[in-house]
């Protein structure tokens, strides 16, 4: 995503986030998964890999990330709280924090959306025989098999690929979620601040006026 709407603010070579060099060089593409509520984005991302350490790593890394300038990575609308490991996307953490003050707390949440996923897989499945049967009496002209290929379980990694939201994922994500939006949270309940002209404060404007009224009655 970077590359594309942040041009001018995208350094021209990759630095590894650990030396700082850019003595870099693009390496190949790779996706991952990330959570869309009950769906799964494979984001498309560069693996590059550092001359000098010898050592490769992905750009939509927390650590990657951070050497970009500062607006990027805010952003990007996911983000991937480990090395391998699927991402989330970040308004689904706002919604995961509401919940939680709500009393809904992060087992119950990912519970949601990994039903929601578990459906979409058996409506799937239910499509799948209904496609077997179509087969059957339609057979092709020219068949290599006469044995079809078995509906993957949830899991497969190789086929199906449904990817739960775990607990952990969730925790890990906010922690790194909160490192950069709680400062933005904090100025939304501030009357003014410095720092952002762009506050949403109708919410404060009426609280004054009902202040105002209180006096005349
Ligand atoms: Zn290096």
């Amino acid at each position: 995503m970077p590359d594309v709407q942040c041009q001018r603010l995208m350094p021209a070579k990759n630095k590894y986030p650990h030396c700082y060099g850019d003595n870099t060089k693009f390496n190949r593409y790779a996706y991952r998964p990330a959570h869309w509520y009950g769906k799964l984005v494979y984001v498309v991302h560069r693996r590059v890999y550092c001359n000098d350490c010898k050592r490769e790593w992905a750009t939509i890394n927390e650590d990657a990330l951070d050497t970009l300038d500062p607006r990027i990575k805010e952003l990007f609308p996911f983000l991937f709280p480990t090395k391998y490991g699927p991402g989330i996307a970040k308004e689904m953490l706002h919604v995961h924090l509401w919940a939680k003050i709500k009393g809904i707390d992060g087992g119950t949440f990912a519970g949601f959306f990994n039903e929601a996923q578990r459906v979409e897989c058996a409506k799937l499945h239910n499509a799948y025989l209904d496609e077997i049967l179509h087969w059957r009496s339609n057979p092709p002209l020219a068949i290599s098999s006469h044995i079809p290929d078995p509906f993957s379980p949830f899991d497969d990694h190789e086929a199906y690929c449904g990817v739960s939201i775990f607990r952990r994922t969730l925790n890990a994500s906010v922690r790194l979620f909160m490192n950069e939006n709680e400062k933005y949270m904090q100025h939304m309940h501030q009357m003014w601040n410095d720092n952002s002209a762009s506050t949403y404060d109708s919410h404060k404007f009426n609280k004054q006026i009902c202040a105002g009224l209180s006096l005349f009655w």
